[in-house]
């Protein structure tokens, strides 16, 4: 016999969670690191042949040792494409759980632990600081230059979310006006809510529908702990339908 159809949960749940990648951008036009690297293969190939491919019935190079020159200055070409094709810069994240950095793992900072986003003139970049995913200090920076889609939907998203810890002047603002919907890479991101912890009460979340989450920091409740408004400023009243105790009514 068929199962039963699963029971639709209508726990209060971010619809589509989404996140945009974005690759730090290269500075130089790919064409030139493409034109970089083929000249470099080119120029390995012919030192190899001129160093060993050669057999002794030919004539001698023009120059001596002309297979090793070439060899080098080959090797000196891949090596400057390879250095000037990757900026250096992690690939961030952005979207509704909050900022992320891409260096060998991935640490992120949710929106609820976003201590203050500045702008860093001197550096062109964006000062993120706060806490990661595990409750640990993280501070990074952003940089315009090989970022700045990723800087865009930085601004916008913390505008919208969590507006008190921007600190950037109004031409920073200007300057980044709002993040391309075409930018960067889209990704799907399930909320695990399970083993977080309360924002009110820290008790550890043990089953799923006990928890409530806000909509703009996500910011996680337990369902008899909502408070009237989230340490965001968000109002969450539509959440309160299991509070028990009104003991922070007052
Ligand atoms: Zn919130």
């Amino acid at each position: 016999m068929a199962k039963a159809p699963k029971k639709k949960k209508k726990e209060l749940k971010p619809k589509l969670r989404i996140e945009r990648r974005f690759s730090p951008e290269s500075s130089i036009n790919p064409r030139i690191l493409y034109a970089l690297f083929g000249v470099g293969a080119m120029v390995v190939g012919a030192g190899a042949y001129w160093q060993f491919g050669r057999d002794a019935s030919m004539p001698p190079p023009p120059v001596a040792q002309l297979g090793f020159y070439l060899l080098v200055a080959g090797a000196v070409l891949i090596a400057a494409a390879l250095w000037f094709s990757s900026s250096g810069d992690a690939a961030i994240r952005v979207g509704a759980p909050g900022i992320a950095l891409e260096r060998g793992g991935l640490r992120r900072m949710p929106w609820y632990e976003v201590g203050s986003i500045s702008w860093a003139s001197g550096t062109e970049a964006l000062n993120i600081s706060g806490k990661d995913e595990s409750g640990s200090d993280f501070s990074f920076q952003v940089r315009a230059k090989g970022h700045a889609p990723a800087c865009a939907w930085i601004l916008q998203e913390a505008r919208e979310r969590v507006p008190q810890v921007l600190e950037v002047d109004e031409d920073v603002l200007k300057r980044f006006p709002a993040g391309d919907p075409q930018a960067g890479t889209t990704l799907q991101q399930d909320l695990q809510v399970v083993g977080k912890r309360c924002g009110v009460s820290g008790k550890v979340i043990a089953y799923e529908p006990d928890a409530r989450v806000c909509p703009k920091c996500e910011r996680i409740y337990h369902k008899y702990k909502v408070p009237k408004e989230c340490k965001c400023g968000a109002d969450l009243t539509a959440f309160r339908d299991q509070v028990e105790d009104d003991e922070d009514e007052a």
